[in-house]
């Protein structure tokens, strides 16, 4: 041991955010050895609790239909496997269309994600009330129930469950550690410097979120990922809505609407969001200093509230944001870094790495510990990226996706 951390480790995850503890943990379970967890600030002190928790089976492609699957039975099985609490709102959701480009799109949706095993159902304006009180039908032209989606109620749980977990296993997870270098040999990963000390190691894996292009410089590495704000908030308790109210996502206004702490929680997509690297705000910057601005979220609201009136009285009892990764085609980065042999990736979460690290994190460590993971992600590795962008095709593309996260414009939904 040298300054506290150990001087030697098998694997070190650099990040203990949703990714990297989860990471962390299945390496362990794996069987990876000794592995060690840095992070700069306090371990899951950063995007990840900001979260809004939810998880989302319909997703674009099989690929991600089926990890989105994996996460949400790995979660429901959590205490079970692990021993330790982690409690899991299973709520299930509704996808709501208010135009008809929107209607079609859910229909398509709902056809291709039944193919890949997702249970739902086409429902009306009135049944869709019926499942969700606090939701008004009017305008609503279609929607699709998914009973089997859920979410959690503070995200924080999660953090300190896979900590929880991690440790069981052994692993050594190390808050207020920032690494500094990362070595390189001939091309291969040799280990980690950090103001705690140095550890060899002949595996490192960049989960570090916002920080994650950074941090792979540090091993001359290309991780071309956008950090991107994105914010939400949480109403006063409201007369009536109950936790188990279904998660609401307006595909049209790219909002989502959850239960929360008795209240209502809004979150939703901006037409003009904001890009904000940590890289040139200064060594102290942290999630606490991403600028917060409410009048996003008073626009986002004033698209939905009359379907959901409830929104217009509730005082607002928290706002909070942090910063997504966005990447060039909207896709997770998660696999080895081309160039350095032992440096791995897992970010690039696109708006979606609080309900997916339960199962990348997993699939991931298979394939370094294993040299093959059980679910083909290969299509997510960071070498899918052979040409070099610059900043600003990066940002550029990283802002079009953001701007498309509901729906994409392959799906004819993107005229209105
Ligand atoms: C408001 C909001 C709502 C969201 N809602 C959802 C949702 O409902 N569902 C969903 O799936 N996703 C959601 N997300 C996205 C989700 O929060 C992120 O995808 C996820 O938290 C990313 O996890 P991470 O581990 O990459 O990042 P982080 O949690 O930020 O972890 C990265 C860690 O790396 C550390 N680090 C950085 N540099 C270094 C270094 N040099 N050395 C050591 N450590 C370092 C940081 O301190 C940090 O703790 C939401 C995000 C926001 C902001």
């Amino acid at each position: 041991m040298t300054g506290g951390v150990p001087s030697v480790a098998d694997a070190v995850v650099i990040g203990a955010g949703a990714f990297g503890l989860s990471a962390a943990y299945f390496l362990a379970r794996e069987g990876a050895g000794r592995v060690v967890v840095l992070d700069r600030y306090a371990p899951g002190s950063q995007t990840s609790p900001r979260a809004a928790g939810l998880f989302k089976l319909i997703q674009g492609d099989e690929l991600r239909t089926r990890l989105a699957q994996l996460a949400i039975e790995t979660v429901l099985g959590f205490s079970e496997e692990t021993g330790v609490s982690l409690p899991v709102e299973r709520s299930g959701s509704l996808l709501v269309a208010r135009t008809e480009a929107h209607a079609a799109m859910i229909y398509r949706e709902a056809e291709q994600s039944r193919c890949w095993g997702v249970e739902l159902e086409l429902i009306d304006a009135h049944e869709a009330q019926r499942l969700a009180p606090y939701l008004e039908p009017e305008g609503i032209l279609a929607a699709c129930s998914i009973p089997g989606d859920v979410y959690i109620e503070e995200p924080a749980s999660l953090l300190t469950a896979y900590q929880q977990a991690a440790r069981r296993h052994g692993v050594a997870i190390f808050g207020h550690t920032p690494v500094t270098g990362i070595r390189v040999r001939n091309g291969e990963v040799t280990g980690v410097t950090s103001p705690g000390g140095e550890i060899a190691a002949p595996v490192v894996v960049d989960a570090a979120g916002a920080w994650a292009r950074q941090v792979g410089r540090l091993a001359g590495a290309s991780v071309p990922v956008v950090p991107m704000r994105h914010q939400l908030y949480i109403t006063q308790p409201i007369a009536g809505v109950e936790p188990s109210f279904p998660i609401v996502r307006l595909i049209d206004a790219a909002v989502y609407v959850r239960p929360a702490r008795g209240g209502v929680m809004l979150g939703g997509f901006e037409s003009d969001p904001l890009p904000l690297d940590p890289a040139g705000r200064g060594e102290s910057f942290s999630m606490d200093d991403v600028p917060l601005d409410f009048t996003v979220l008073e626009q986002l609201t004033g698209l939905v509230d009359r379907n959901l009136p409830a929104l217009r009285q509730a005082g607002v009892q928290e706002h909070r944001g942090g910063l997504f990764t966005m990447t060039a085609d909207g896709l997770f980065l998660a696999g080895p870094v081309p160039g350095v042999r032992g440096l791995w990736t897992i970010t690039g979460c696109n708006g979606s790495g609080f309900s997916f690290s339960p199962a990348l994190g997993r699939v991931l460590a298979e394939w370094i510990v294993h040299g093959e993971p059980s679910v083909d992600i290969r299509r997510l590795s960071p070498e899918r990226f052979t040409r070099h962008f610059s900043d600003e095709e990066l940002v550029a593309a990283a802002v079009w996706q953001y701007t498309h996260y509901y729906a994409p414009p392959e799906t004819g939904s993107d005229e209105e």
